[in-house]
This record gives structure tokens, C-alpha cells and sequence, in this order.
């Protein structure tokens, strides 16, 4: 641990050890070795964390501050996320893999949102309610729910967390950030640009550990709200978790996305769209297009240019530019995956490219594994019904819409949804019936801070992004005055 990156978490506006004393080691993917110490938080430093949130959305300078300069203090934030996004780009690529081409780009789009909700603060504004009673006067308040608690996935972990936390800051709510295990250290280098920007203590404060801490932050008693960004069995657990305190939940959980060609469509727009949907990030993506429905008119022609084309990407260090598929995070992840690979050869898919594990450069660790497409997939196989989360991509015919429509909805989830058309009647009605929380038509993987962003199905629950957003961290106060100069019969409820 001597010669690791030793970080500290931040609570209530200090930075501390763990009550633990301990530290977990963070993996450099493409090295495979470990880069830095985490540490590792007890139920104890979560209670602190709670309480120093719950304290601070009480009462104090947060509290008690105005929402238009919430807005101005979550702003400064923006500008200071834009001054340090390739620093914080640099620790996501070290930590997570993550190329730094995406990175660059991601980490310098983060600012946006703490611009946008931070716009939208001094804009959440109640109703005056023209009532059928006499002598009264009513209106609503909109209130922030109060302590949120945050859990956020490995794969973007700066982007997922800020989902949350901007529409929450927005809404007068108050922290505790759970990063996931294995790529903490970007939550914790965000938290000293939190600290600079001026934050009183306890409005944001982040705990690192794996579910022994996610869970008793959720069943904390003074935890109002959970966001949850993760897999379908976490997602479960904590909801189950969130339901015995009656809490706020919203999800975002899983998908096998169907990304669908049709024979009309500009193919080699369609191919570099599903090139896109599933070796991007590694395939290590909630949005992963993994499942590719192409018509039988154009099968051949397509999965032949697509195949010639996936085949020259290239593998390498995440921190050079031109690298276009870099290592898999986690080594659970990197078994993950090339068991699925093993699954589909089992159930009869065809590998057409890839298939195992892949030779990183020198020096490099072993978490590298083959862009993969599988062939004669049928959807009922396990390698078209289950997330592999990984570079994999397994290829469907389909004759026409209606059996487009029926293998693209027939799966437990519902995030997103690729259509490839230049008929806009068909692309209207695949839009209108494919049940997803987003589909892209003639495009790929478009998100942003101003459009609602969540799944249909078991894919989640609540949305995140865009002006309905902070509705989840919102509560509705119905005020009601009395203008009678005489009380009427008390007896009877009016
Ligand atoms: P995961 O569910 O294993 O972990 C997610 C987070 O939850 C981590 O911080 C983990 O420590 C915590 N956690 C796990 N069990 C918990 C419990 N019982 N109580 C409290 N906290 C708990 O998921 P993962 O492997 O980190 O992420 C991959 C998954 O996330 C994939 O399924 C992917 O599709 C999904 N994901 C969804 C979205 C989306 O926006 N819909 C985005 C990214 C990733």
C-alpha cells in the first residue's frame, strides 16, 4: 500500500481516514496492478457523513441560502470542473480504463449540467391555486426531500454521479456519494474542486466501500432520497432496502438495447451507428446496443461491412489518442464476458469476429478482450437476453417492422433503442413502439444534461437529466390560509 495514491473521503467539509483505519486498493485496468489506496468506510463513517448531510440541509448557511445563489455556487463549481476536466480525465482513464479520447470529452461536457441546474435552481417555483372554497388562499411550495443518497456504477462514474447531484444541489437537497468500488478516486478528486468552490460543510460528502456501505447508507433513518446507477441485483437489493424506510427511489439499472437496420437505412451511417453501440467504452455501457436486428434483404451485405470494419479497431493504452478499444475495468468484468463468449459458442451462435481474450500491448496487464460479433443469434438465447456488458455483439435477422417491433420488445428491459431508416413513416412508428426510455433514429448514444434520460421495464425507475429530473428531489407543501373574518362550525370538515 506504501507506494499507492493514498486518498482520504470527505466528510462534513474534512478530509479524514476511514474509522476503520483501512484502505482497499484501486486497479489501473490497463496495467492490471494497483494505483491507489482507498478507504475502506465502516457503518460508523457513514452515520457521520448522514448526520453532517442531515445537519447541514437543517439548518446553517446552506439552509438557510437563497436559491439563485445556490445557482451561483453550484456555477462556480461548473467553471472550476471546466478548469480541471483533463486532470479529471487523466484519474477516469487511469482508474476505469476509460480512453482518453471519450474522456477528454466527457469530463469537459460535465460542467454543463452544474450550468443547467444550477439555472434551473431559482426556477422551481410553486403554484397559487384558485380553489373551489370560499375565504381561502392556497398555494404550493416545492421542497427540497432532504439527505440523498448516491450510489453510482464504475463505468462513468463522474457523469453518473453528477446526474444525480446537480438536480439535487438545484433542489436545496444535501450529499452522501457512494462511488462504486472500484473507481473511487475521481469522486474524491472532484470533492477538493467542491471544497474550493466553497460549499458549506456537509453539503456533499463521499464514502468509499463496496455494498457493506451502500447498504447502510440507504437504510439510514435520515436518508429522504436514494439514486441509484448500477446492475439489476444491486438495483433490487436497494430498492428493497429503501422500501422498508419508505424512501425516494429512482434507478437506473441495466439493458440489451436493440439496435435495429433496416434495408432502406445509409449503411455505412448504420455501420459505424452499431461500431458505436457496442465497442464503444468497451462495451462497458448501460446503452450498449448489443443486440443488432438487421433485415434479411441486406444480412450478408451488412454483417460483411461491419465485420471488415470492427476488425480494424484498435486495441491499446487508454491514454493514447488513438487507441479505440481499451482494457476491460474489472477482472470480474473481463470473466464476465468471456463467459458469455463461451455461452453463445454453446448455444450455436456463430463467432464472425474476435471471440477470446486479446494480447494487450507490452506491459500492459490482461483485461483485454476481442471485439466480438456473434452470428445466427436467435432471441431467445441467452446471449440476446442477458447483459453481457462487455465488447460483444450479437447479430438477429428479422423480415420486416412487426417482427422488428416484436424481438426489439421482447426482452426484460427497455433503455434505449437504435432504429437505421430513411422512411419517416417507419421511423415515427418504431419511435412510437419500441418500449424504451430513449430511441435514437439514425444515430447512437446522443445524451445531455437538457433531455430525460431512463428506462422502460426492468431498466429503471425515475429519470434522470432534463427539467423533470429534479422533480425527484422535490417534495409539494399544499398551503392553505384562511381570509374568514368568523370560524364556521368546527364540527363538520369543510
Ligand atoms: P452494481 O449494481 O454491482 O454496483 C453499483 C453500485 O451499487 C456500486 O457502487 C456498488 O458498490 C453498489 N451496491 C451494490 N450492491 C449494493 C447494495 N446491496 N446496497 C447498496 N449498494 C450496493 O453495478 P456495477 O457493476 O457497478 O455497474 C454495472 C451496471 O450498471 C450494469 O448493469 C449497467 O447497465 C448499469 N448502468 C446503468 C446505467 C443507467 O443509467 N441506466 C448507467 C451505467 C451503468
Amino acid at each position: 500500500m506504501d507506494n499507492l495514491q493514498k486518498y482520504q473521503i470527505y466528510i462534513d467539509g474534512k478530509w479524514g481516514d476511514s474509522s476503520s483505519g483501512k484502505w482497499f486498493e484501486s486497479q489501473n485496468p490497463y496495467l492490471g496492478k494497483p494505483w491507489a489506496a482507498i478507504p475502506a468506510c465502516t457503518v460508523e463513517d457513514v452515520d457521520r457523513a448522514v448526520n453532517a448531510a442531515s445537519d447541514a440541509f437543517e439548518s446553517g448557511e446552506w439552509a438557510d441560502m437563497t436559491a439563485s445563489a445556490r445557482g451561483r455556487l453550484m456555477r462556480k463549481l461548473a467553471a472550476l470542473i471546466e478548469e480541471n476536466s483533463q486532470a479529471l480525465g487523466e484519474v477516469e482513464v487511469r482508474d476505469n480504463g476509460k480512453l482518453i479520447a471519450e474522456m477528454a470529452a466527457q469530463t469537459a461536457y460535465i460542467p454543463e449540467w452544474y450550468y443547467y441546474f444550477g439555472g434551473l435552481a431559482d426556477k422551481i417555483e410553486g403554484a397559487v391555486i384558485p380553489t373551489d372554497k370560499a375565504d381561502t388562499f392556497n398555494y404550493t411550495l416545492r421542497e427540497p426531500v432532504g439527505v440523498c443518497a448516491m450510489i453510482v456504477a464504475w463505468n462513468s462514474p463522474l457523469m453518473l454521479m453528477t446526474w444525480k447531484l446537480a438536480p439535487a444541489l438545484a433542489a436545496g437537497c444535501t450529499a452522501v456519494i457512494k462511488p462504486s468500488e472500484f473507481t473511487s478516486a475521481s469522486a474524491l478528486e472532484f470533492m477538493k474542486l467542491v471544497e474550493q468552490a466553497g460549499f458549506p460543510p456537509g453539503v456533499i460528502n463521499v464514502v468509499t466501500g463496496g455494498a457493506e456501505v451502500g447498504e447502510p447508507l440507504v437504510r439510514h433513518p435520515k436518508v429522504a432520497k436514494v439514486a441509484f446507477t448500477g446492475g439489476e441485483i444491486g438495483g433490487q437489493k436497494v430498492y428493497e432496502a429503501a422500501a422498508s424506510g419508505l424512501k425516494k427511489v429512482t434507478l437506473e439499472l441495466g439493458g440489451k438495447s436493440p439496435n435495429i437496420v433496416f434495408d432502406d437505412a445509409d449503411l455505412d451511417n448504420a455501420v459505424k451507428g452499431a461500431i458505436s453501440g457496442i465497442f464503444a467504452a468497451t462495451g462497458q455501457t448501460c446503452i450498449a446496443g448489443s443486440r443488432l436486428l438487421v433485415q434479411d434483404t441486406i444480412y450478408d451485405e451488412f454483417v460483411d461491412r461491419l465485420v471488415s470494419f470492427a476488425a480494424t479497431a484498435r486495441l491499446g493504452d487508454p491514454s493514447n489518442a488513438d487507441t479505440q478499444v481499451g482494457p476491460v475495468t474489472t477482472p470480474i468484468q473481463y470473466k464476465k464476458i468471456l463467459n458469455y463468449i463461451d455461452i453463445a459458442k454453446n448455444e450455436g451462435a456463430k463467432c464472425l469476429l474476435g471471440g477470446g481474450p486479446a494480447q494487450g500491448p507490452d506491459g500492459s496487464g490482461d483485461w483485454f478482450v476481442q471485439p466480438t460479433i456473434f452470428g445466427n443469434v436467435t432471441n431467445d438465447m441467452r446471449i440476446a437476453q442477458e447483459e453481457v456488458f462487455g465488447p460483444v455483439l450479437s447479430i438477429i435477422k428479422f423480415k420486416d417492422e412487426e417482427e422488428a417491433i416484436a424481438i426489439g420488445n421482447d426482452i426484460m428491459y427497455g433503455l434505449a433503442a437504435g432504429v437505421w431508416t430513411q422512411n419517416l413513416r417507419r421511423a415515427t412508428v418504431m419511435a412510437k413502439r419500441l418500449k424504451a426510455g430513449t430511441v435514437w433514429i439514425n444515430t447512437y448514444r446522443a445524451v445531455s444534461y437538457t433531455t430525460p434520460f431512463g428506462g422502460y421495464k426492468r431498466s429503471g425507475l425515475g429519470r434522470e437529466n432534463g427539467q423533470e429530473a429534479i422533480n425527484d428531489y422535490l417534495q409539494t407543501k399544499s398551503v392553505w390560509i384562511s381570509t374568514a373574518t368568523e370560524t364556521p362550525n368546527p364540527f363538520i370538515m369543510r
